[in-house]
């Protein structure tokens, strides 16, 4: 299967670096570094991952395709950068089923996240605010691990235009606010969570599935009003108003 990506500056020196230690699980293959801070937790990190597999395949119900995924762990953005051209924290990589971490004293991401991004690619590359969603909801909290609706109420309070409604497209999801992205985050998962205890797995499944990078905010609508019964509007006030609720 072959899936589009766009990382303009990705590299494959990391398939030729000397410097990997590895290792590997039921469903997972690690490469890490000597002396690194994912030497020292690469016991808590096989555990933490293969109980990340389990639940994201029991609860989500994607079929298993036999491949493993591979973690890449660098221990500093400078290496992540000469070795694959990108210092960010996490990518995975979807064609390669692999996935790149930067792993430090003070950043630890891993768990659900990427893993969900790369397991549920059966069911396609949905629109960013489900996609993202989707991998938050696995989760089950934000990275500081404050639950998801709280910090929803916290990023309405601060101002944020946290309006599921108006996060359709793929550009809608990257015109947000980059300082305000935990609230967004957070907000994707919260309504991810939403729509599957509201709809059930199934019917949320076919929305995410049909809801592609080619649709538009148009047809996105329809989308929704198909397989909900309701208008993003509508489901944007129940959501508002369950949320609403939880905080008291
Ligand atoms: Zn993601």
């Amino acid at each position: 299967m072959k899936y589009k990506q766009y990382l303009p500056t990705y590299s494959h020196t990391f398939q030729e670096y000397s410097g990997w230690l590895t290792v590997e699980t039921e469903h997972y293959i690690f490469y890490y570094t000597k002396g690194s801070e994912a030497e020292k937790d690469i016991e808590h990190i096989k555990e933490r991952q293969e109980q990340a597999f389990q639940k994201i395949v029991t609860e989500l119900k994607v079929p298993v395709l036999g491949q493993k995924i591979t973690y890449y762990f660098y221990p500093t953005p400078e290496l992540k950068t000469e070795l694959m051209g990108d210092d960010w924290f996490a990518q995975s990589i979807y064609g390669e089923f692999c996935i790149h971490v930067l792993y430090t004293l003070q950043d630890k991401p891993i768990g659900e996240h990427e893993d969900t991004h790369l397991l549920t690619l059966p069911w396609g590359i949905s629109i960013n605010f489900l996609q993202e969603g989707l991998a938050e909801y696995m989760v089950g909290h934000n990275w500081y691990g404050e639950p998801h609706d709280e910090c929803v109420r916290e990023g309405i309070a601060k101002g944020y235009e946290l309006s599921p409604s108006k996060i359709l497209t793929e550009k809608d999801w990257l015109d947000t606010p980059q300082d305000g992205a935990v609230y967004f985050y957070a907000l994707a998962g919260e309504w991810i969570k939403y729509l599957i205890e509201t709809f059930g797995l199934e019917v949320f499944k076919k929305l995410y599935t049909e809801c592609t990078r080619e649709e538009t905010a148009e047809t996105i609508r329809k989308k929704y009003q198909k397989h909900t019964g309701k208008s993003i509007e509508e489901l944007e006030e129940d959501f508002s108003q369950k949320l609403a609720i939880y905080s008291k």
